[in-house]
């Protein structure tokens, strides 16, 4: 454990097992789903409702689509649920961990031959960046885009990456050839949904969840909080032990993820430091043993001195002009593969952006070449 971990207050509760239920406080439970990354599991919750006069339960986030996910949620439904019925899902944003089995769970779960083991369709909760991005990204129509000009989304971003220093021809060619692969983790989403505004609570189990929306890791990310719970669901937005990714794409390539994030932040603040916070990833943290400390308002302390940390090393690198492909191993020191590196191509210039729109760097453009100095 590092030394901000060691200023965290971990909950004292046992990590649930795959296919069972951890209770974290009355009618929520935790459930944790393996993932096939380096980021091994996300963690998902349950909290007991009525809808419509019957008594189940709202899952918040799906897990990926595969075939252990779905035999772990099968599990769960046939002894933990006992007997109730899944009523509905919400999504904290669109990202293919949490909403890539919202198509089938909304279905109802079917089985092989299609049969569903709950009454569906279920309401799909989300606010509409997230549900808008998910629909679009897993479409029929981009498909057909990416038939008609197949590397025209890759070519954009190895282009991208080369106006931002990329020199290597290899790493271009290879670049070229990343598939856009969404489509492949999230097959499909809902055909309808219920939007999530962020001065519309969400009444799950007969308790108010106030929306808190946040920016800069999605488009449109809503994180819950129950104040009668003092419990926060937190999402990707506040994590407690990596920092949440930050990414500048070809899509947008003048955004500032970062300071929306760090704004995003804010809204956090007037919550209670002893709430519990209920992150994607990672263990439950804060409660009732962080009245003072060690909770929710340490880390969001941490994740502001943290990027900090990262502006300032940029900026003084950024004395004389560099591209980011120069900034990138200041801030990510460590030997990195072709697909980190593009991550950390995207977090680079989230941190450049950051300080050129705060106006601590200027940009200009040489020979096609993007370069970043100290104001
Ligand atoms: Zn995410």
């Amino acid at each position: 454990m590092n030394k901000l971990e060691s200023e965290i207050h971990y909950a004292p509760l046992p990590m649930p097992e795959a296919g069972t239920l951890q209770t974290v406080a009355e009618g929520v439970y935790w459930l944790r789903m393996p993932l096939p990354f380096a980021l091994d599991h996300i963690n998902l919750w349950l909290i007991e409702d009525t809808l419509n006069g019957r008594e189940g339960f709202t899952a918040v986030d799906t897990g990926i689509s595969d075939d252990t996910t779905k035999a772990l949620w099968q599990v769960l439904a046939k002894s933990p649920f006992k007997g109730r019925p899944l009523l509905r899902v919400v999504c904290t944003h669109m990202h293919p961990d949490h909403v890539g089995l919202a198509h089938w769970l909304c279905q109802g779960m079917p089985d092989k031959d299609g049969k569903a083991l709950f009454q569906a369709p279920l309401p799909l909760a989300m606010t509409l960046g997230e549900y808008a991005t998910a629909r679009l990204w897993s479409s029929r129509a981009l498909a057909e885009e990416t038939r008609q000009a197949p590397n025209a989304q890759a070519t954009s971003m190895a282009e991208h990456f080369r106006r931002h220093g990329m020199t290597s021809q290899e790493d271009y060619a290879k670049a070229q050839k990343r598939d856009g692969f969404y489509g492949s983790m999230v097959p499909s989403v809902p055909l309808n949904y219920q939007r999530l505004l962020p001065n519309k609570p969400l009444r799950i189990g007969g308790r108010d969840w106030e929306v808190i929306i946040g920016y800069g890791h999605s488009p449109e990310h809503a994180a819950l909080f129950c104040k009668d719970l003092k419990l926060l669901i937190s999402g990707d937005m506040v994590l407690p032990r990596i920092s949440t990714n930050m990414s500048v794409w070809a899509t947008e390539p003048d955004a500032d993820p970062l300071g929306l994030y760090l704004e995003s932040l804010g809204r956090f603040e007037p919550l209670p430091e002893d709430c519990l916070v209920l992150p994607s990833h990672g263990k439950p943290f804060g409660g009732e043993r962080s009245k003072k400390e060690g909770g929710l308002h340490t880390r969001l302390r941490q994740l502001h001195e943290h990027h900090e940390a990262r502006l300032s090393e940029a900026l003084a690198f950024c004395k004389d002009a560099r591209t980011a492909a120069q900034v990138l191993p200041i801030l990510f020191p460590r030997a990195l593969d072709f697909h980190q590196f593009t991550f950390a191509m995207g977090e680079t210039l989230a941190h450049l952006n950051r300080l050129w729109h705060g106006q601590a760097l200027s940009r200009e453009i040489d020979n096609g070449i993007f370069y970043f100095k100290a104001r």
